[in-house]
């Protein structure tokens, strides 16, 4: 082992991603830190337009970053030279959100899962044909289904087959943006099972891009909480929904359904007020604190407008983004608010 492999696999420093749209600048991700370990799962969550899919995209390297650094397996991947960067395509692979689009209608499934290993020179025909096979069975289709067509196919057996696709070249990390939300509830739960059976069996990491909080439940080990480009918190995936430190978290978690009538008919929950502000004209201070329900009754109105939150170790562990985290938990725990929201979502997933 090299020394580099004894670190994360990927570690994403500061990174910014800034869109130009015509003289103004969309700052969708803003000085954003992640770190995925090996073989286990960080999931991604925030709300739509939150920046998720474009901190996606720049790690497979689909956007170019305007500052900060990616490092996989400890190399930055900005000073690659051509051919080391060649190298690193295969080892980073994405899964995407829309099964119905992400196919090549005129391409059979077999000619569409062997591709990848023709474009990186991978074995000759039979080699790959035989590959082709495993993949296919790999994630639970039948061996007929290599002669067939996308539009023959369901949606999650679609996505099922661009799973083999991006398993193709042995990646050892897998980027899954939104990678159920496109399908129905009862084939959610056999993809996520799918991707949490491939990752026992390969020990491959998981970057899961999500706003399903029970989705992220199910898979992840690890949990990042993003808001308007910023991190908000992080840390284990128990830490974060059974003990939430950033006033976002508990709003996100008391927003998503319970499945128990009782429960969701009694329960408190926190209704933010306004839509997420434009990344155009991201808010100074913490980027969170105009929608913030904590600001005004424990938190300071004009530190939290001005100064950023720095990262501060959270109780049970992680990071938190929150000048007040502390008045948060002493709060949320006399109201007993905090430990209900998790459990009932706990229930909800499994
Ligand atoms: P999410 O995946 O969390 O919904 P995105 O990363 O897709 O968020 O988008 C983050 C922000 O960046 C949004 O405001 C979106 O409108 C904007 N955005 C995304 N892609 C582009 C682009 N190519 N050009 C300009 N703005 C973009
Ligand atoms: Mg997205």
């Amino acid at each position: 082992m090299t020394p580099a492999a004894a670190g994360p696999l990927l570690d994403v420093r500061d990174l910014s991603v800034h869109y130009r749209r015509g003289k103004t600048v969309v700052r969708a991700v803003d000085g954003l830190d992640l770190v995925i370990e090996r073989g286990r799962t960080l999931g991604l969550v925030g709300e739509s337009g939150c920046g998720k899919s474009t901190v996606a995209k720049a790690v497979v390297q689909l956007v170019d970053p305007t500052g900060g650094q990616i490092l996989f397996d400890g190399e930055d991947l900005a000073s690659l030279s051509k051919d080391a960067l060649r190298r690193f395509r295969p080892r980073v692979q994405m899964i995407f959100q829309d099964p119905y689009s992400s196919l090549n209608p005129r391409m059979s499934v077999g000619a569409w899962i062997e591709e990848p290993l023709k474009i990186h020179g991978r074995g000759d025909a039979s080699a790959r044909a035989l590959r082709v096979r495993e993949l296919v069975d790999r994630v639970g289709l039948p061996p007929s289904v290599g002669a067939r067509y996308p539009g023959q196919l369901s949606g999650g057996q679609r996505q099922r087959v661009g799973i083999a696709r991006a398993l193709a070249l042995d990646p050892e990390l897998l980027v899954a943006d939104e990678p159920t939300s496109a399908l129905d509830v009862s084939i959610q739960a056999q993809v996520l099972a799918l991707l949490e059976e491939i990752q026992r069996d390969l020990g491959i990491s998981y970057l899961f891009i999500s706003h399903d909080l029970g989705a992220v439940r199910q898979v992840a080990q690890d949990i990042a909480v993003m808001y308007l480009g910023r991190r908000c918190e992080v840390g284990t995936a128990a830490r974060v929904l059974d003990q939430p430190a950033h006033p976002y978290t508990v709003a996100l978690l008391s927003a998503a359904p319970v499945p128990d009538p009782l429960v969701e008919a009694t329960r408190e929950r926190i209704i933010l007020q306004g839509d997420p502000p434009s990344p155009a004209h991201p808010p100074a201070g913490c980027r969170f604190h105009p929608r913030c329900w904590l600001r005004s009754t424990l938190g300071n109105p004009e530190v939290c407008a001005s100064a950023d939150p720095p990262a501060v170790p959270a109780d049970g562990g992680g990071l938190v983004h929150c000048h007040f985290h502390q008045q948060l938990r002493e709060s949320a725990a006399a109201r007993g608010m905090l430990s209900g929201a998790a459990t009932d979502l706990q229930g909800g997933a499994s």
